[in-house]
């Protein structure tokens, strides 16, 4: 008798701790409500903390919105923030963009939240000020309005139906403009859509190292990702696993066999992988959260930095930027020309030092 009603005791107070238990974990708010609550950057020097899929940044700065060879897009995202060195690797590719490729200028997509971390929506990585997006559409020669930067059709140049390149939308000159981003030493690697990789393989001629550093993906049809190195001063900054050798040509029988076939119907519905908690994060970004707003004050994007260490071997894999991993993004109805409406004579490119990128004051 007593032995039975002790253990009923025990499986009720077994249960009741484990309810408690749960409840503490339900209380627990996701790291993505905890960094998109955060309006600035930290005052704190620049650092890449943890991986790119599992981090956060400390001491980001903004993309200024405008600059003479790029424009940022989704202003209404409030994602143009990212290591000040990404910031100074992006706008020197813009330069570089225009004196190799003909192309106008960058129209720049999600970088990171002010502070990193993960997002609420829409990407698996961007969370250590590394990341950028970069859109296959050149720069209008005007300013666009936000609304226009926030809804503005960028076409795939994937036909949806052969999950190869799209002819009619494809241009030589996305190839270059391209290769100019392999070829920046600080870029660790580029994603991009395996048809538009297989077109790159198919059209880059005897020149082809570059190659190595273009990964097909999921996703990323109408843009391309350029991931950089870690950076000098971000002890726990995580470097992804070694692209390994050669152009990766031969690799892509696998993505159209089979990754981008359509689903079988007696599939798994595809689930969402569950939210990441602070405590899941490296410990330094519950510190960066703590961080005071950084102020007015300007910081100066380096000069061209030292690279890091060569990546080493990690068992992380690719990330992937879209929930659904076999969706591609929903196409525009149009191609992506906008009315000249009010052009602004073309900016010239800068010699020496490029604007300053700029903080949002405090308040
Ligand atoms: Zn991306």
């Amino acid at each position: 008798m007593v032995g039975s009603m002790g253990l009923r005791m025990a499986l009720g107070l077994g249960l009741a701790l484990g309810l408690a238990l749960t409840g503490a974990a339900r209380a627990e708010p996701a790291a993505k409500d905890l960094f998109s609550a955060k309006q600035f950057p930290s005052a704190a020097a620049p650092q890449s903390i943890g991986f790119y899929s599992k981090g956060c940044l400390a001491g980001g700065m903004e993309m200024p919105k405008d600059g003479p060879t790029w424009q940022v897009m989704k202003p209404s995202r409030d994602r143009a923030y990212a290591h000040p060195a990404l910031i100074a690797l992006l706008q020197r590719l813009s330069v570089d963009a225009r004196r190799e490729a003909n192309w106008r200028g960058l129209l720049f997509g999600d970088m990171a939240q002010p502070r990193g971390g993960p997002m609420k929506d829409g990407h698996a990585s961007h969370q250590i000020g590394l990341d950028a997006d970069i859109y296959l559409t050149e720069m209008p020669n005007r300013r666009l309005t936000d609304d226009e930067r926030d809804n503005m059709p960028l076409p795939s140049v994937i036909d949806k139906r052969t999950r190869h390149i799209d002819e009619r939308r494809w241009r030589p000159e996305m190839l270059k403009l391209l290769r100019t981003a392999a070829e920046e030493p600080e870029v660790e690697r580029i994603f991009v859509h395996p048809g538009i990789k297989e077109k790159l393989c198919k059209t880059a001629g005897r020149d082809r190292a570059w190659l190595n550093k273009v990964r097909p993906m999921y996703g990323h049809d109408y843009h391309f990702h350029v991931r950089m190195v870690c950076q000098p001063g971000s002890p726990n900054c995580k470097p992804q696993e070694s692209t390994g050798e050669g152009d990766g040509c031969d690799k892509l029988d696998y993505w159209f066999d089979v990754a981008l076939q359509p689903p079988k119907p007696s599939a798994k519905p595809y689930k969402k992988p569950p939210p990441i908690f602070l405590s899941a994060l490296p410990r330094a970004c519950a510190a960066v959260l703590k961080q005071p707003d950084a102020a007015g004050a300007r910081v100066a994007a380096p000069a061209r930095a030292t690279p890091a260490a060569a990546p080493v071997a990690t068992a992380m894999s690719d990330d992937f930027d879209t929930g659904a991993p076999i969706a591609l993004a929903p196409e525009p109805a149009v191609p992506a020309r906008p009315a000249l409406a009010a052009p602004v004579p073309p900016a010239p490119i800068p010699r020496g030092r490029l604007p300053m990128p700029r903080l949002r004051p405090n308040g």
